[in-house]
């Protein structure tokens, strides 16, 4: 079967869902192509920074999200074997919304769904597989997809590659990303959370090991911070093991660690970080981690997925509502979320190089500069980690 619009998108991720939202507010018909069924899936990221808030109230739906069940990061305070220090503190931001929201992806992505359902334009198909791109004289003209009942067809003036980290679209295009290396990866798992616990989320750095405590309301969502590769050899020591490492940097939580069962509990996040040197071919644009991978520290991954997709539709949706794709619209995306990108890429790669790796070797306890202490408690220069982690060095806003 074949069908025509104009914006085709490849993958319901929080890059896709929130552009093909923008355009079906606009009036232009757009088809969402997801591989899955439902958007159920662990450990994907559920952080909605202040800039996202944002965006969702200059769509009127800021409220309404916040119906959903989430809780609020408001400080990023990490604990060193000498004190403690706060990296970020999002209330000193000049927001309604000075703090991270933590939503579930999954009712995330529903939410934003949902609403594009609204318009008149929007289709969304689930269990839609995209395998081939219907290429003519090197014009991208739309997506063949495997569904649930056979071979499709969408032809579109627009494709777009929102599809991912490991982006097929990506692939059949030809595009090559640039990667860089980051030293580690991170093992995710959740404990449960008791009424006495501080409400806190939070980072704890000691010699050679790092871990990540997030409140998700009834649970801590764990993040233990391994050298790249190191999986296997933890695997090897055996579950005991991770539950007695976990127990000795928590001592709080060594009556819990029990929970840690089997294996499957644990899921691994191989730590990338990548950009493309080009988002665009004529007809098609890559946008979020299908163009740049980034690095989880700070969790701004779902921040400049939903950035890219606002300005994409602020971009576009002038000449794709009358037909059009002009190419100079498709570089224009590029050059606005470029920088962004690459700046906050090389913060991530300094922070990377100059703390991670040098906690992860380390057996010394960390130590923070007095000089650094000093610069984060200046009036004019604390607001700086919240407003890069939570804004961004270039906010997206919606236009029209
Ligand atoms: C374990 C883990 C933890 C993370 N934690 C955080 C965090 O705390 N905060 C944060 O900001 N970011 C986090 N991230 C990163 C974040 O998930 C991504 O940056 C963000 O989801 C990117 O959004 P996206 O829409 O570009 O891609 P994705 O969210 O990857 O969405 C791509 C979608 O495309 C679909 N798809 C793929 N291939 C096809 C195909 N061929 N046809 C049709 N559909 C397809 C996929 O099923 C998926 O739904 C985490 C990532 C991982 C893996």
């Amino acid at each position: 079967m074949q069908e025509e619009t104009t914006c085709c998108i490849v993958g319901a991720g929080p890059a896709g869902a929130v552009l093909a939202l923008l355009l079906a507010r606009k009036g232009i018909p757009v088809v969402l192509l997801e591989e899955h069924m439902d958007f159920d899936r662990d450990f994907r990221g559920d952080t909605i920074h202040p800039s996202v808030m944002q965006i969702m109230e200059e769509l009127g739906l800021a409220d309404r999200l916040l119906q959903l069940d989430h809780t609020k990061v408001y400080t990023l305070p990490v604990q060193t074997a000498r004190g403690t220090v706060t990296l970020a503190d999002f209330r000193r931001l000049k927001t309604r919304y000075p703090y991270i929201a933590m939503i579930p992806q999954a009712r995330f992505l529903e939410f934003i769904t949902a609403e594009a359902k609204r318009y008149p334009g929007f289709r969304l198909v689930m269990g839609a597989r995209v395998e081939k791109l219907m290429e003519e004289d090197g014009y991208i003209h739309g997506v063949h997809y495997r569904g649930q009942d056979g071979w499709h067809t969408v032809r579109a003036v627009l494709t777009v590659a929102a599809d991912g980290r490991f982006s097929r679209v990506r692939k059949l295009a030809g595009f090559e990303p640039v990667k860089t290396a980051p030293p580690m990866d991170v093992l995710w798992f959740r404990l449960p959370r008791r009424q006495e616990d501080s409400m806190e989320s939070t980072g704890r750095l000691v010699q050679g090991h790092i871990l990540v405590m997030l409140n998700r309301g009834e649970e801590w969502q764990m993040g233990y911070v391994i050298p790249k590769g190191g999986y296997q050899q933890i695997h090897a020591a055996g579950l005991e093991k991770l539950r007695q490492v976990v127990a000795e940097l928590l001592p709080e939580f060594a009556d819990r660690v029990e929970y840690i069962k089997e294996w499957k509990q644990v899921s691994v996040l191989s730590v990338e970080s990548s950009r493309l040197r080009r988002w665009y071919r004529p007809g098609l644009l890559l946008i979020g981690d299908a163009a740049h991978v980034m690095s989880p520290i700070a969790g701004v991954g779902i921040n400049y997925a939903i950035q890219d997709a606002t300005v994409a539709a602020n971009v576009l949706s002038d000449d794709l509502r009358v037909g059009r794709l002009p190419l100079r619209d498709l570089a224009e995306v590029q050059r606005k979320r470029e920088w962004p990108t690459r700046m906050t890429q090389g913060f991530q790669n300094i922070m990377q190089g100059q703390v991670l790796t040098k906690v992860l070797k380390s057996d010394e306890p960390l130590t923070i500069s007095p000089f650094l202490l000093f610069l984060l408690r200046l009036p004019g220069i604390r607001v700086l980690p919240a407003k890069f982690i939570g804004i961004g060095p270039w906010p997206a806003h919606v236009k029209g």
